[in-house]
């Protein structure tokens, strides 16, 4: 609920705060049980510093998250620990997030102690079970995480994120260092494994069609802030906000017909800077269809006519000019 993290920025010899980063600038959603909300933005928007400040990594600098009804961004100690293992990460490079010293099993087990599941006696065997459970062979239990594959490695990452039973899973760029053809198994993976547990995710990827499989609603961040927020595949086939139609762009589909109607909207120059964000819509410096309003006005995050779908545009009518290329610019 109105989530802020800002990060000061201090100079000089005394180290005066002179600024502030605005990582993440009043965001707010909801996940369901069971529910999986996708989180797409390009470098720079914000989606990991969101996903450590949601799991309490990080301190928030306003705003709230509540777990299942409980605070969490107030909590310290030992309840902090444990609403901790109710909600639970997948990292992007398993290879980088496992300790190259310690074997497979090692690293399950701690997981195991570290959250105090179960009694002691049952581990090893939990341990097993979890190996089975993201579709590996317990016998992989000695090897260390340099001897297995990418997707393996992966997997391992998510049994040790399953290990303390979360019902909140967060995969931050969970496939984007796989190969392509391993991203859909663990993709399939993760599918499942929500559907078996009942679990809850938030998917975070800077790739909107890897995120249409998976996701029930998706969230679309630009400069720390939701300027498209509805079910996937409405905001897939007719995207609300130019940055969604820009994100979508930018990947081909596979449907001709769709793919022809489609307008390409290539997006001019990189995020601006998060410590200066442009006034009026932080998207109106790369937005083709900006206009005067665009640049001094800030559009507030509303109900698209009527429908599930939230979405934070000026322009953002019935007819969205940037569906068509052909069709007019608003004025
Ligand atoms: Fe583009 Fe204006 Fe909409 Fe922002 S408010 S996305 S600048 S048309
Ligand atoms: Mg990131």
């Amino acid at each position: 609920r109105g989530l802020v993290k800002h990060f000061p920025i201090r100079s000089g010899l005394l180290r005066r705060t002179t600024g502030a980063v605005r990582a993440v600038d009043g965001v707010s959603f909801d996940v369901g049980a069971g529910e999986t909300l996708g989180l797409v933005g390009e470098s720079g928007s914000g989606k990991s510093t969101l996903a450590r400040a949601v799991l309490r990594l990080t301190d928030v600098t306003d705003g709230s998250v509540l777990l299942e009804g409980e605070e969490v961004t107030t909590l310290h100690g030992g309840a902090l620990r444990s609403v901790r293992a109710r909600m639970q990460m997948v990292f992007q490079d398993p290879l980088a997030s496992l300790n190259p010293r310690m074997t497979i099993g090692a690293v399950l087990r701690e997981a195991l102690d570290v959250n105090d599941v179960g009694a002691a006696a049952g581990r090893p065997a939990r341990v097993r079970e979890l190996l089975e459970l993201v579709g590996l062979d317990p016998a992989l239990l000695n090897r260390y995480p340099h001897q297995l594959s990418g997707g393996q490695r992966q997997r391992v990452g998510i049994a040790r994120a399953l290990a303390p039973e979360p019902r909140f899973v967060v995969c931050d760029e969970a496939i984007a260092a796989l190969d392509v053809s391993i991203q859909a198994q663990i993709v399939n993976l993760l599918a499942q494994l929500r559907d078996d547990l009942g679990l809850s995710y938030l998917f975070i990827s800077h790739d909107l069609s890897m995120v249409r499989h998976l996701a029930d609603r998706v969230a679309v961040l630009y400069l720390g802030q939701v300027v498209e927020l509805g079910p996937a595949e409405e905001l897939c086939e007719r995207p609300g906000h130019p940055y969604t139609a820009a994100l979508l762009s930018a990947v081909p589909s596979p449907d001709p017909e769709l793919e022809a109607s489609r307008a390409r909207l290539v997006l001019r120059g990189d995020v601006p800077s998060p410590a200066d964000p442009p006034p009026g819509c932080r998207f109106h410096t790369r937005c083709p269809f900006a206009t005067d309003r665009c640049r001094v006005e800030e559009p507030a995050l509303r109900e698209l006519d009527g429908s599930a779908r939230l979405v934070a545009c000026h322009h953002a009518d019935a007819e969205r000019p940037w569906q068509r290329l052909d069709a007019p610019r608003p004025e």
